[in-house]
C-alpha cells in the first residue's frame, strides 16, 4: 500500500478543543507536521475564574493563605503550552490570528505572517455578547478569560479600599446563568471578608442578580435552578428575575420591566457569541454567530477544515436541541476531530460526531454545589468535591500526573480564602 503523504495540520486556539485535538494528533501520528497557534503561551482553564475574581489575595485576608500571590494565583488557571506540549514534536506559535484565507489554504497572523495548511481545525473559542445594549461594554466588567477574573477581584479591592466604611457598596452580576451564579456565590464570601478588613458595614454591601429569564440556569431542570436560588438567597444575594437589561450608564442600570439599579461594579456574565473572527469569512455558513459544521465537524462546503467547541454550531437530533458550548462538549468533539483527520490522511472513511447529554455541577459559594448527573440532583459539599475531582481529571489529561497532582492542591488551597463562617 502507497505511504500516505506527509500532511501539514495547524491548529487554531490552545483552549480545551484546540489542546486536546492537537495531543491526540501527536500522540496517534506523531510523523504528522503539528502547529498550534494560540494568542497566549497558557492554556486556560474556565470553570475555576469564579474562583479567581473572589480570590482573596494577602492584603485581603484574615488567615493567610500560604504562598498566594498574584502570579501563583493566575498560574492556578493559566497553565503554559510549554508544559503541556513538552514531550511531542509539536510547533506553538503565539500570535493572534487575523484572517484565513481557504483558497490559498493559508492562515494569516498578525504581522501579516503566512502560514499554509492541509488541514485546518478551528478552535479559537467565544466572546463576551453585549447584544448591543447601549454603554454596557463601556461599563462593565467581562468574565471570559483569567485577566478577566484577576481586573475584577482588584476593581472589587479597590472599591473598599475607596469607600468610607458606612457608604454603600452594589456590586451587580449581569446574567444569572451557570457563570453568573456560581460568580455570585464566591463573590458573597470575598465581600464578607472584605467587609471585614476595611471594617465596612456588612448590611451596606449589596450583591445582585439581574437576570433577564424568569429563571436562574435556564436550561438546567426545575431541581437545580430551585436550588441554586434557594442558596443564594441564602447567602443574602438579590435576585431579580425577569429583568431584561435594557442600558447602562457609568453607575446604573436600567432594566424592561422598569428598574433603575445603581451600581459600584456591573459584571456583565449574560453574553457568548463565537470569536468575532468568524464574521470576516466569506462563504461558510453560520447561525447564531457560529460556523455550521456537517455530521464530522467540517464547515461547509469544505472538506479540509474543522471547527470545534463554542465557534462550532452543532445541532443534536435526537435531543432536538443545540449542543450545549461547554469544555467537555470542546473536548469531545476535540477527540472525534483528531480521529477524522488520521482517517482522512489514510482515505478511510470518516465517524459521525454524536453528542453527549451535558452533565454539570455548579458551585455556589464555599465548598457548596449544586449538580445533575444522570438525572440526580446532588446538592453540597459531596457535589463540590466532585466538581474539584473533575478538575483533576482534566489536569491529569493535560499534564504529567505530578504537576496535574500539584496545580490541583494549589487550587483546592487558593480557592477557600474566603469567609462563609456565618453562612453554613
Ligand atoms: C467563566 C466561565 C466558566 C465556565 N465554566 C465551565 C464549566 O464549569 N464546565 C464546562 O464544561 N464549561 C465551562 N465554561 C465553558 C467553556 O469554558 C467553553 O465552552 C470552552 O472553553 C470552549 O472551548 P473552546 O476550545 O471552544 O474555546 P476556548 O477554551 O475559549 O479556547 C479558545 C482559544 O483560542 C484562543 N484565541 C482566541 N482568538 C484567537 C486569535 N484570534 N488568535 C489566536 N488565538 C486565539 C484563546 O486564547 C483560547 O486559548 C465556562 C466558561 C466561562 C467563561
Amino acid at each position: 500500500m502507497e505511504k500516505p503523504a506527509k500532511s501539514k495540520i495547524v491548529i487554531l486556539g490552545a483552549g480545551f478543543a484546540g489542546v486536546r485535538v492537537a495531543l491526540d494528533l501527536a500522540k496517534s501520528a506523531p510523523e504528522l507536521e503539528i502547529i498550534l497557534i494560540n494568542k497566549n503561551a497558557y492554556h486556560e482553564f474556565h470553570p475555576d475564574f469564579y474562583e479567581i475574581a473572589a480570590a482573596s489575595l494577602p492584603e485581603s485576608q484574615r488567615k493567610q493563605v500560604p504562598r498566594l500571590t498574584y502570579e501563583s494565583l493566575k498560574g492556578s488557571v493559566a497553565i503554559p503550552l510549554a508544559e503541556i506540549f513538552g514531550n511531542t514534536n509539536m510547533k506553538i506559535v503565539i500570535n493572534s490570528v487575523v484572517s484565513l484565507d481557504f483558497k490559498s489554504q493559508e492562515v494569516v497572523l498578525r504581522g501579516m505572517k503566512r502560514l499554509s495548511y492541509d488541514f485546518l481545525v478551528l478552535a479559537l473559542g467565544s466572546e463576551t455578547n453585549y447584544f448591543n445594549i447601549p454603554d454596557l461594554k463601556q461599563f462593565s466588567l467581562p468574565l471570559k478569560s483569567v485577566d478577566d477574573a484577576l481586573n475584577i477581584r482588584n476593581e472589587i479591592d479597590e472599591i473598599f479600599a475607596r469607600k468610607k466604611e458606612k457608604e454603600k457598596i452594589n456590586i451587580i452580576v449581569g446574567g444569572g446563568g451557570f457563570t453568573g451564579c456560581e460568580l455570585a456565590g464566591e463573590l458573597v464570601g470575598f465581600l464578607r471578608t472584605l467587609s471585614k478588613i476595611h471594617a465596612h458595614k456588612q448590611h451596606e454591601v449589596r450583591l445582585s442578580v439581574v437576570e433577564a429569564s424568569p429563571v436562574l440556569i435556564n436550561g438546567a431542570s426545575t431541581s437545580v435552578q430551585q436550588a441554586a436560588e434557594k442558596r443564594l438567597r441564602s447567602l443574602g444575594v438579590e435576585i431579580y428575575l425577569n429583568s431584561k437589561i435594557t442600558n447602562v450608564s457609568k453607575s446604573t442600570l436600567f432594566t424592561d420591566p422598569h428598574l433603575v439599579l445603581p451600581f459600584d461594579l456591573l459584571i456583565w456574565t449574560a453574553g457568548v457569541r463565537s470569536n468575532s473572527l468568524v464574521d470576516r469569512l466569506a462563504g461558510v455558513h453560520t447561525e447564531k454567530t457560529c460556523l455550521i459544521v456537517d455530521k464530522s465537524l467540517r464547515i461547509i462546503p469544505l472538506k479540509n477544515v474543522f471547527a470545534v467547541g463554542d465557534l462550532a454550531y452543532c445541532f443534536d437530533e435526537e435531543n432536538s436541541t443545540q449542543v450545549a458550548a461547554t469544555a467537555q462538549t470542546a473536548i469531545d468533539q476535540a477527540k472525534y476531530t483528531a480521529k477524522n483527520i488520521d482517517h482522512l490522511i489514510k482515505n478511510e472513511p470518516l465517524i459521525l460526531y454524536k453528542p453527549k447529554k451535558p452533565k454539570f455541577i455548579i458551585p455556589l459559594g464555599g465548598k457548596f454545589a449544586v449538580g445533575e448527573i444522570a438525572g440526580l440532583v446532588l446538592e453540597g459539599i459531596e457535589a463540590w468535591w466532585l466538581k474539584r475531582a473533575a478538575a483533576l481529571g482534566y489536569f491529569a489529561s493535560v499534564l504529567p500526573t505530578t504537576k496535574a497532582f500539584q496545580l490541583w492542591s494549589a487550587g483546592n488551597k487558593f480557592f477557600v480564602s474566603n469567609d462563609y463562617e456565618d453562612v453554613q
